[in-house]
C-alpha cells in the first residue's frame, strides 16, 4: 500500500508561512540559528526509518550498516573537533544530555554545585520544577554584584562548604566568557568532578574564539543546534574514564531508539564547523554583539556586565525607560518583525515572568551574512519600536523596515 495521493497542503502551507517568517523577521534569540541546506537534508532523509538501539557495531536490530557508517562519522569528527577521547551523539537534546551525565555519575540525593537560574544557570542546573532540583541537592553559585561576573570566590566557598559529587558549569544567559581552569582547581581543591554544559558557546570553542573546556573537564555536554549551527540536538564528550558510564546512561538508561537522521545531521554540522570559514562565523559572531551592544549602550541601555564576549547580550532596560519590562518589549518587538526574549536580570525585582531585561543574540543574523552596520540599525529599530510602542503606525513602519532589511539577507531562498 501506498501514501495518500493528496499532499498534505494544510501542515505543508504551515511550513511555508514558518520558512516566511524566518526569511522576513530578526531571529534575535540568543538559541537559535539557521542550519544549513545539507544539515536539513541529512536531518530530512531516510535515516529516520531505522532502529538503531545501542551504538555502531552493537546494535539489537539487524540492518545498521550504514547508520553506523553515520555514528562512527558523527563521533570522530566531533571527537576531533574538540579534542575529546570519547563522544556520545545520540542525545535527542541538551536537557537530556544533561540528565545523562548526571544519571552517569551522581546517585539521587547526591549534591551538586551549578550557576543560580536568576543569574544565567540553566532550568537543569537544578531548578526545582526541574528533573535535576528533584532528583539531586543542588547549590549554587552566581555573579559578583560589582562587576557581574561568575564569582569565582563563591564558587570555592561554596564548594568547600558543600562538597558537591559534582561541579557544572556554564550558562543560558551570561554574556562573558567562562573560564574553565579556574574551575577546574575547585574541583580538585574538593575532589569533585567538573561538568561544562556548553550548550550556547559551542560554536564559539569550535571556532576558537572561546577557551575549549574538554581538557580541564571530566564532561562536557552541548546543543547542537546553538552557536553550533547543527540540527536541533545535543552531545556528550568525556575522558575515557567515563566513557563506558556515559554510553550507558543515555542507552538503555534514558533514551530508546537513536534519532539517526539528526546524528546524521550532527555529522554534517561537525564538519562544517571544522572548516576555516568556521572560525571566521565565530569571530563576526561576537564582533557583531560587541557592535550591538555598544549602539544599544549609546541610546540608553544598560548592558548586565557592562559589554559581552560572546553572542549574547543581557539588556537592562531600566536604564532606558524605568516603566518598560522585559515581557512588554518582547511583546512589542515580535510585533515589529524582532524576535528575542525577555530575561532577568542579576538581582532582578521583577519576576521570571515579567523581568527588566531582555536577551539578545547575534548568531542568526550572523549567518545571514549580517555584520556590524546592520547591528546599528537593528539598534535603531529596537528603539523606535520600544519609543514608540503605543503607536501601532510606529510599529508597523519598522516591521516593513525590518522585512526590506531581511530581504537583502534571506537565510533560505525559494
Ligand atoms: C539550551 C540549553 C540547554 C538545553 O537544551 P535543550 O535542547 O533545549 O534541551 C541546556 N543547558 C544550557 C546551558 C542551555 O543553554
Amino acid at each position: 500500500m501506498g501514501w495518500p495521493g493528496s499532499p498534505d497542503d494544510e501542515l505543508f502551507a504551515v511550513i511555508d508561512r514558518e520558512q516566511t517568517r524566518q526569511n522576513t523577521t530578526l531571529q534575535l534569540i540568543a538559541s537559535e540559528n539557521f542550519a544549513s541546506p545539507a544539515v536539513l537534508a541529512a536531518s530530512g532523509s531516510v535515516l529516520t526509518n531505522k532502529y538503531a538501539e545501542g551504538y555502531p557495531g552493537k546494535r539489537y536490530y539487524g540492518g545498521n550498516v550504514h547508520v553506523d557508517e553515520a555514528e562512527d562519522l558523527a563521533r570522530e569528527r566531533v571527537k576531533a573537533l574538540f579534542g575529546a577521547d570519547h563522544a556520545n551523539v545520540q542525545p535527542h537534546a541538551g536537557a537530556n544530555a544533561n540528565m545523562a551525565a548526571y544519571l552517569a555519575v551522581l546517585e539521587p540525593g547526591d549534591t551538586v554545585l551549578g550557576m543560580r537560574l536568576d543569574q544565567g544557570g540553566h532550568l537543569t542546573h537544578g531548578s526545582p520544577v526541574n528533573f535535576s532540583g528533584r532528583l539531586y541537592d543542588f547549590v549554587s553559585y552566581g555573579v559578583t554584584p560589582s562587576d557581574e561576573r561568575i564569582d569565582m570566590d563563591e564558587v570555592r566557598d561554596q564548594a568547600q562548604a558543600h562538597h558537591p559529587k559534582l561541579i557544572v558549569a556554564g550558562a543560558t544567559a551570561y554574556p562573558r566568557i567562562i573560564e574553565p581552569a579556574p574551575l577546574r582547581e575547585i574541583a580538585e581543591e574538593v575532589g569533585a568532578l567538573l561538568m561544562f554544559d556548553a550548550a550556547h558557546i559551542a560554536g564559539l570553542i569550535a571556532g576558537g574564539v572561546h577557551p575549549n573546556p574538554v581538557p580541564y573537564c571530566d564532561i562536557v555536554t552541548f546543543t547542537t543546534h546553538k552557536t553550533l549551527r547543527g540540527p536541533r540536538g545535543a552531545c556528550i564528550l568525556s575522558t575515557a574514564e567515563y566513557a563506558t558510564a556515559i554510553d550507558k546512561a543515555v542507552f538503555p538508561g534514558l533514551q530508546g531508539g537513536p534519532l539517526e537522521h539528526h546524528i546524521a545531521a550532527k555529522a554534517v554540522a561537525f564538519r562544517e564547523a571544522a572548516d576555516p570559514s568556521f572560525a571566521a562565523y565565530a569571530r563576526q559572531i561576537v564582533a557583531n554583539a560587541r557592535a550591538l551592544a555598544e549602539a544599544l549602550s549609546g541610546h540608553g541601555f544598560r548592558l548586565v556586565s557592562g559589554g559581552t564576549d560572546n553572542h549574547l547580550l543581557l539588556v537592562d532596560l531600566r536604564t532606558f525607560d524605568e516603566d518598560l519590562t522585559g515581557a512588554e518589549a518582547q511583546t512589542v518587538l515580535d510585533r515589529a518583525g524582532i524576535t528575542l526574549n525577555k530575561n532577568t536580570v542579576p538581582d532582578d525585582p521583577r519576576s521570571p515572568f515579567v523581568t527588566s531585561g531582555v536577551r539578545i543574540g547575534t548568531p542568526s543574523t550572523t549567518t545571514q551574512g549580517m555584520a556590524e552596520p546592520e547591528m546599528e540599525r537593528i539598534a535603531e529599530l529596537i528603539v523606535r519600536t520600544l519609543k514608540g510602542r503605543d503607536d501601532d503606525s510606529v510599529v508597523d513602519a519598522v516591521r516593513a523596515e525590518v522585512a526590506e532589511l531581511c530581504s537583502r539577507f534571506t537565510p533560505y531562498g525559494d
